[in-house]
């Protein structure tokens, strides 16, 4: 199991949430002095801070789903390789065909039906 891919494919989604809301904070904290800047970044004022409490609640729920698939307690794990997966996907329609729903290995990356 090559944790590093795990972390990235899992912890990218809370990973992109507080580096855009650095970016925000650190913009705002950089225009805060200019009439336009201030003004320009009134609206934003709460949506970084709320945007790292989102990112950070995001990377508390993969956290919690890791150690539930290593106490085996959650969804089975990949179907090839055994890795944890992410969260329910609903599988595509093709040509009337209903495709069944699945989850995403975070280790190899490869779809696995849902039970
Ligand atoms: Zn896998």
């Amino acid at each position: 199991m090559n944790w590093t891919i795990v972390l990235l494919r899992g912890a990218r989604l809370p990973a992109m949430g507080i580096a855009v809301a650095l970016v925000i904070m650190w913009a705002a904290w950089n225009m805060r002095g200019t009439p336009h800047g201030a003004a320009f970044f009134e609206p934003f004022r709460w949506a970084s801070l709320a945007l790292l409490t989102f990112a950070l609640v995001a990377y508390g729920y993969f956290m919690h789903r890791l150690l539930r698939w290593e106490r085996t307690q959650g969804d089975q794990g990949c179907v090839r390789c055994g890795g944890p997966t992410g969260v329910l996907q609903t599988g595509r329609l093709i040509r009337g065909n209903q495709l069944s729903d699945f989850r995403r290995c975070y280790s190899c990356g490869k779809t696995s039906p849902d039970a």
